[in-house]
């Protein structure tokens, strides 16, 4: 095996003692006056530039330098016990690499959580509240956010802010729980254990695999959203026929009693949060037949529910409010 390794490879373990440093393609600043190495990976960059947005690089830099005697290209190293992906990233965002700081430009899981698990640890406010920022519009504490990231006329999530290769929602999810358990971030929880519950099997041989810390919230949560679904988003069949100013009472009745038998025998956890447009052509068949005046209060009802069972959302999975989930905190 070959003792140099590519950038791209040293995320995985630390090298050995006697690996020759790597230097970094994407951060070599010639002028740089400073090296750092994490992973027996090397990046030339500009002490000032690093102190100017992050006050823990800043004192590094005042400290003696271990590995004086092992300068490069003059510059004194500065060994860091990071992984060499997450200091890359950090580093490119701090130096306003465009494909970093784009907005509306996607960025991978593993960048967001570059810049928060390193934004917090360098204290680099802004480039942790931007990753932060990116976690909560795909993983989000309103029901209206949430239901922006979702399309209903395909069922497909809208996830265009974060992506990986190859990955789908509920890979992003299970790397979010991972890190919001790392960096204590609390207030995208409810929505990454929603996302486990309607999207995972649950069954053993299955891929990814939840997060060992995830696992009870999410048992907890898969029947705590069926029992709650019913009681809150899909109540409404029950008073159908018996809604002031029905037009057809019998036959709404009638209706009412089908849709809860359907609801009931067919619940799933895939169709929590289903808009009414949703559950209209699900349920179109029997829908479609109620009076006009059963149609809107079941329509308003839902919508009702869906906004109560949202409130309720944390403690399905055993989480204090929306209101108690601070990020950032002990
Ligand atoms: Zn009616």
């Amino acid at each position: 095996m070959s003792k140099r390794r590519r950038t791209g490879d040293a995320n995985d373990s630390p090298a050995s003692e006697e690996e020759t440093p790597t230097q970094s393609m994407e951060v070599w600043f010639s002028d740089g006056n400073i090296v750092l190495q994490a992973q027996n990976v090397q990046f030339k960059v500009h002490k000032s530039v690093l102190a100017k947005h992050s006050s823990v690089f800043a004192d590094l830099f005042e400290m003696p330098h271990t590995n004086d005697e092992q300068s490069v290209d003059g510059c004194p190293v500065v060994e860091l016990h990071d992984s060499a992906e997450d200091i890359k990233h950090v580093v490119l965002t701090i130096y306003g690499d465009k494909a970093y700081v784009n907005v509306e430009g996607a960025l991978s899981m593993a960048v967001v959580a570059a810049m928060i698990r390193m934004g917090q640890k360098y204290d680099i406010e802004h480039v942790k509240e931007a990753g932060l920022s990116r976690l909560k519009r795909v993983f989000p504490q309103q029901l209206a956010d949430w239901d922006r990231n979702f399309d209903e006329g395909d069922g497909l999530y809208l996830h265009t802010i974060i992506c990986g290769p190859d990955e789908g929602m509920l890979d992003l999810a299970i790397k979010a729980i991972e890190l919001a358990h790392e960096c204590g971030i609390k207030s995208i929880l409810p929505a990454c254990y929603l996302i486990v519950c309607r999207d995972h099997t649950f069954r053993e041989e299955d891929t990814p695999k939840i997060p060992a810390i995830a696992l009870g919230p999410c048992a907890l949560g898969r029947a705590e959203l069926l029992r709650l679904q019913l009681q809150t988003m899909y109540d409404w069949p029950g008073a159908l026929g018996a809604v002031e100013g029905c037009l057809q009472e019998l036959e709404c009745l009638a209706i009412g009693r089908g849709l809860m038998i359907w609801l009931w025998q067919y619940a799933r956890l895939s169709q929590t949060f289903f808009q009414w447009e949703r559950v209209v052509k699900s349920y179109g068949f029997l829908i479609e037949d109620l009076c006009t005046i059963c149609s809107s209060a079941a329509r308003r009802n839902h919508d009702e529910g869906r906004l109560d069972l949202w409130r309720d959302l944390p403690a399905a999975f055993g989480l204090h409010g929306w209101n108690h989930l601070k990020d950032f905190e002990s």
